[in-house]
């Protein structure tokens, strides 16, 4: 270890927060300990209090702190999908699970970042409405309900992007929230891109340094942000061979910033989206660039499914009668819920305890 890289790994050592959500000057602290240290913490969609609940329990178990994010779908199942306003169901049900948060993650004893993923233009009221319930908070206690929320506009034009950008993370800074932005397109059926795109070849799925730098010349200026770049990550899980990941793309943003602004090394926040199913050394290499955060839910998705659906599989009879219909043995104790999803949390505890190691964040929680 060279000398800076040894005081780096010493100051992010050295930063001890309070368990429990973490906003503001604390949350730029993290992010940054997450950088010195080589580390990157998983942000893990929730839909409900199951899967928010194991991704607290897996920290825990990991003595790792993570990212707690909700995209609009599952803010909206969090409300619960009966809830007839679905447009008020996405924002109520974001609030609804960040409160969960709040009162529950400091007795975990990690630090949990809590978020909102991926909003399209469509989707910029509901990110305003969550920063309206941000403001109300701040007023009471000096902290944002939420730490940061994201904007994907990278359908759009660079100028119109970072244009909405800037005026949300204007709102937002004042309450020491920050901004997840989107540069360049990332493949996949979350973004309803599909597969058509062709892999390698396709320019537009690796996001270009000089708009990166673009980005950070305009929203530096205005607060924090962190930029999720595409070199050549898909979301979602898809067959070997579907695409090729280039992290050194996101070497060459942080380069040219740093050489464009004479910042530190590795000035950006960088996110990785689509982290599901990729190659283990592409997502060491990609942190070592600068990544702090890597997004996952479709291996959580199918590790929380997978246990119960053994279970069922294995005792068919339990999920169609409650008392045998031969022998009059009672099913209660295997169709109650309790039963059931909790091996589905388990599930999903296990699965983020690989993606904390993959990650180089377990063991790593700041929380004193
Ligand atoms: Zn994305």
């Amino acid at each position: 270890m060279n000398a800076a890289v040894e005081a780096a790994a010493s100051a992010s050592a050295a930063l001890k927060l309070p368990a429990g959500v973490v906003t503001g000057e604390d949350y730029r602290a993290l992010v940054a300990a997450c950088k010195a240290g080589g580390y990157a913490l998983p942000a893990v969609n929730v839909t409900g209090t199951n899967s928010l609940n194991a991704v607290l329990e897996a920290a825990a178990m990991a003595k790792a702190d993570v990212v707690i994010q909700l995209s609009n779908g599952g803010a909206r199942f969090f409300a619960g999908e009966g809830m007839k306003d679905e447009a008020k169901a996405r924002v109520l049900g974001a609030v609804s699970a960040a409160r969960h948060a709040h009162l529950l993650a400091q007795h975990y004893g990690v630090c949990v970042v809590l978020h909102t993923d991926h909003a399209n233009r469509k989707l910029v009221p509901w990110v305003e409405q969550m920063i309206g319930f941000s403001e109300a908070e701040h007023k009471q206690t000096g902290k944002p309900l939420f730490s940061s929320h994201m904007l994907d506009l990278s359908e759009e034009s660079l100028k119109d992007n970072l244009e909405t950008c800037a005026r949300v993370l204007k709102r937002m800074s004042p309450l020491g929230m920050s901004l997840e932005i989107e540069l360049g397109v990332t493949g996949g059926e979350e973004d309803g891109i599909g597969a058509e795109h062709d892999g390698a070849d396709n320019a537009k799925l690796y996001t270009q340094p000089e708009d990166v730098a673009e980005a950070f010349k305009l929203l530096s200026m205005i607060g924090h942000f962190s930029v999720a770049a595409s070199f050549g990550n898909v979301h979602g899980v898809y067959a070997p061979g579907n695409v090729k990941l280039r992290p050194e793309i996101l070497k060459r943003s942080q380069d040219l910033v740093q050489a464009q602004f004479k910042t530190p090394g590795k000035p950006l926040n960088l996110v990785f989206h689509g982290g599901s199913g990729s190659e283990k050394e592409k997502i060491a290499e990609a942190v070592s660039y600068g990544v702090f955060k890597m997004n996952i839910d479709t291996d959580t998705q199918f590790a929380l499914a997978e246990p119960i659906g053994k279970f069922v599989l294995e005792n068919p009879k339990a999920f169609q009668h409650q008392i045998d219909p031969v022998d009059g043995k009672p099913y209660k104790k295997f169709y109650d819920p309790r039963k059931w999803l909790r091996l589905g949390e388990k599930g999903m505890v296990a699965r983020l305890q690989e993606a904390f190691r993959d990650l180089g964040s377990a063991g790593k929680s700041v929380a004193e």
